[in-house]
């Protein structure tokens, strides 16, 4: 089969590598219907993930039809559609029981990471029963796969970690397919305001018709400032991090107000400054997170009765074969106008 393979930092290659088989009676092969490339794959490229060895099949997003089942899976048969979820889960382990599947002691993200991952023609799933979905049926299998990991991301970790309310004044850093899910998903909990802050004017613009209430470019550094003078001078109840770098990271702390929530979600390279010499009388409350998944059944149903659409962040279409072709785009996201681009096998 051909698949999408990590070669060291900044190469990767299209080729042939063999088609996976069943390892395990709980393992599943799935054929790849449609699968996605995610900010990560590309922290993967740049040499940020350092355990992605040479050889590995990228991707960790997707979804297809089931090929084989091994004797030991109960939940799904030859030919069912499934959603893939980014995390894999035992369902026994200690963590597993918490519902905390991104620490499973034998799964969490292992897809396109200590495993080989979706961008490829077919993928073996451990613990089929606990990481595949059953596809509802007559629902739009491109906004599904956006269910594979950024819409649990954004809500569990930005959302639910940072204490969304009725009512709540929200600022979320960062309007890339994670934070744009983030913005989707506070929208359950009706709060007042949302303020979307971002370098780049179109994707401010996507977050607009998606329901933010403000939106701030801080490309001239004063993004703090503009956010305080929108609410008064007293700061947001829940500031979102959804970059991964210092300066994002700093934004949220200045704007936080007392006794409010500032929720990591970005994949960090490297450390950040904590204030604490003017954090450490606001009461805050500071959330880090890998996803779950425990949502994406929650989820499902919201995509499936039309509540939620995800399928607004996709923005290119591609053959899975043209998968150099779609890095290329996501890699220039800005440029490209990309948010998230769609993989589809025939
Ligand atoms: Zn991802
Ligand atoms: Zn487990």
């Amino acid at each position: 089969m051909k698949a999408l393979v990590y070669k060291g930092p900044g190469n990767k290659v299209w080729t042939d590598k063999p088609k996976p088989e069943l390892q395990k009676p709980t393992d599943a092969i799935i054929r790849i219907s449609k699968t996605t490339i995610c900010g990560t794959d590309l922290h993967i490229l740049k040499g940020d993930v350092p355990e992605v060895v040479d050889g590995r099949i990228l991707g960790h997003e997707g979804v297809g039809i089931v090929e084989a089942v091994g004797n030991g899976v109960q939940q799904f048969h030859v030919g069912d559609r499934v959603l893939i979820s980014c995390i894999t889960s035992c369902g026994k382990c200690e963590s597993c029981k918490k519902g905390m599947y991104s620490h499973c002691e034998d799964g969490g993200w292992i897809l396109g990471h200590l495993i080989d991952g979706t961008q490829a023609e077919y993928v073996r799933i451990p613990y089929a029963d606990n990481s595949l979905y059953p596809l509802p049926a007559g629902v739009d299998e491109e906004a599904l796969v956006m269910l594979s990991d950024i819409l649990p991301t954004g809500f569990e970790i930005g959302v639910l970690k940072g204490n969304v309310q009725p009512g709540s004044t929200v600022a979320i850093v960062g309007a890339g397919p994670v934070g744009l899910a983030a913005l989707l998903t506070a929208q359950f909990f009706s709060p007042a305001e949302i303020i979307m802050i971002d370098l780049d004017d179109n994707r401010l613009e996507v977050a607009r018709k998606f329901g933010a209430t403000q939106t701030v470019n801080s490309a001239d550094g004063k993004a703090a400032e503009q956010v305080l003078g929108l609410t008064n001078q007293q700061g947001v109840d829940v500031a979102i991090e959804a970059v991964g770098i210092s300066p994002t990271f700093a934004i949220c702390q200045d704007i936080v107000k007392a006794g409010g929530h500032i929720a990591n979600v970005g994949v960090h390279g490297k450390s950040v400054e904590l204030h604490l010499e003017k954090l450490w009388t606001h009461n805050i409350t500071l959330t880090t997170g890998l996803v779950d998944t425990n949502s994406t059944p929650m989820l499902l149903k919201t995509v499936t009765s039309g509540k939620l659409e995800p399928n607004k962040l996709i923005t290119h279409r591609f053959d899975l074969a043209d998968v150099l072709k779609a890095y290329e785009v996501f890699g220039n996201a800005a440029k490209e106008n990309a948010l998230k681009v769609i993989l589809s096998q025939g």
